[in-house]
């Protein structure tokens, strides 16, 4: 052991081999020097539990060689979602249009107007760019867009209700992922929970019993990633608002998701828009910029301008702050809203997926299935199941899919395996009755080239 130790090359006297001095044309010289590094720490370790493995400088040559563009890949990349799962929050939710990526390259490639009012020549805020498109999108007074929804509700809580009471309902106490809780979240912003009513029935009674002197807000939680069914009951938004008027508590709801469009025209549950809160009169509303609305990770902040005008005042606005890639992307799908429903459908990739008609859907696997039916040792089918919302959303609605469902030599689990390994760009499927299945769902039609050349270099 200590004999082959000794043999193992040093990373100085490989790098002086010409093939490797070969490799540096096209690597940068620390890409190859930690792929040196990582080869030969591994066959370190080889050695030191007893495997036997060649230690020569030519087997390290070897293996660098074939391996270094593993090496020179970053470490975040794309990859193929083919889980069904539209809004799937691990594989970064929602991809952009077209409109939202150019505005990102033109805004970032060089300086901006960030927070520069070009007409006076003098300081502007960032805020300003989106703040006209909001209003005319869902009739909303007064704007503001923070890092994530997350942070929005903090914002807001920590700004109209710190050292006071928030009345919510102990149906909407809810865990969306990670720590994000609300009764915690309300904690960590400074305001008091007062829960009222129980886990399947809040009454309007039961809000305004608990209204005291030390109220300060009144919170509306949409359930967005569980539902109740059976003897419930909840609040209308707008009898809340209702109800805050009398006592003069404003009412703050947060919405999860942010829908600009009915979603019940791609046969999905009903789902309130930003439009419907802002008609019932709600005083704050807030929701996410990557779920159902198809842009970038943000928090979306709308109200009454004497509210949203405290919520910017506080200095945690500052920590929450968005960036200006996120902030031209969120124009450009705004500006897209604007063109009115059709073309958000069209050229918003999460609304056009959901809207996708399923002929379409059956056309794309046949096609995929053509393409990798002559792959050895595996069979290839179109199969019909069902896709999912995903981010929280909707969490009981299913939409019908085609999917390519492989079965093969291997077990089923080390197939899904080998598509999720692929180097270049990994494929994410699903489990399903033994078979690993590709939804054609969330695989748009610039991603079936790519799919069909990584699933052949993964089974081949
Ligand atoms: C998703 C969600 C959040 C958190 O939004 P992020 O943008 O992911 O931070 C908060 N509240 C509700 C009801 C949600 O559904």
């Amino acid at each position: 052991m200590k004999e082959k130790l000794r043999l193992l090359p040093k990373v100085d006297a490989v790098l002086e081999r010409e093939e490797v001095k070969g490799l540096l044309n096209s690597y940068p010289r620390w890409v190859v020097v930690e792929a040196l590094r990582h080869i030969i720490e591994e066959k370190r370790k080889s050695i030191l539990s007893g495997v036997d493995i060649p230690v020569s400088e030519d087997s390290v040559v070897e293996e660098l060689v074939e391996n270094i563009h593993k090496f020179s890949l970053p470490s975040l990349r794309r990859v193929i979602n083919a889980t069904g799962v539209v809004l799937h929050t691990n594989l970064g939710r929602a991809p952009l249009a077209e409109e939202a990526l150019r505005a990102i390259v033109e805004v970032s490639s060089g300086y901006s107007n960030l927070e520069y009012d070009v007409e006076k020549g003098k300081r502007g805020l960032r805020y300003t760019h989106v703040v006209e498109l909001l209003r005319k999108i869902t009739g909303c007074e007064d704007a503001l867009v923070v890092n994530n929804n997350a942070g929005a509700v903090y914002l807001v809580l920590n700004t109209l209700a710190s050292g006071k009471e928030v009345i919510v309902s102990r149906g909407e106490l809810i865990e969306i992922g990670g720590s994000f809780r609300i009764p915690d979240v309300m904690r960590s912003a400074g305001a008091i929970l007062k829960e009222v009513g129980t886990t399947n029935k809040t009454k309007l009674s039961d809000y305004k019993n608990a209204i005291t002197e030390r109220t300060a807000l009144i919170l509306k939680v949409h359930t967005s990633n569980y539902r109740i069914v059976g003897f419930t009951e909840s609040v209308p938004l707008k009898d809340l608002v209702k109800l805050g008027r009398e006592y003069g508590i404003p009412v703050y709801e947060d919405l999860g998701s942010g829908l600009f469009v009915d979603v019940r025209r791609f046969g999905l549950p009903y789902e309130p828009t930003v439009k419907e809160s802002m008609r019932a009169g709600v005083d704050v509303v807030s929701f996410s910029g990557d779920k159902l609305l198809g842009g970038t990770q943000a928090g979306i902040i709308l109200g009454k301008k004497e509210y949203v005008e405290r919520i910017k005042k506080n200095p945690m606005n500052r920590a929450l702050r968005i960036d200006k890639l996120t902030l031209s992307a969120l124009e450009a799908t705004f500006r897209i809203y604007m063109e009115g429903e059709e073309a958000a459908i069209a050229k918003i990739p999460v609304l056009s997926m959901l809207a996708e008609p399923l002929e379409r859907l059956r056309e794309r696997a046949e096609r995929v299935v053509d393409e990798l039916k002559d792959l050895d040792g595996y069979s290839f089918e179109v199969l019909r199941d069902l896709s999912t919302v995903g981010g929280g959303a909707l969490p009981t609605a299913e939409i019908y899919t085609y999917c390519v469902a492989i079965a093969g030599k291997q077990r089923c689990d080390e197939i899904e395996e080998m598509l999720r390994r692929r180097p270049k760009v990994p494929v994410v499927g699903r489990i399903k009755n033994d078979r690993v299945l590709l939804d054609m769902r969330t695989v748009r039609e610039q991603e079936v080239g790519l799919l069909i050349e990584s699933v052949k270099e993964a089974l081949s």
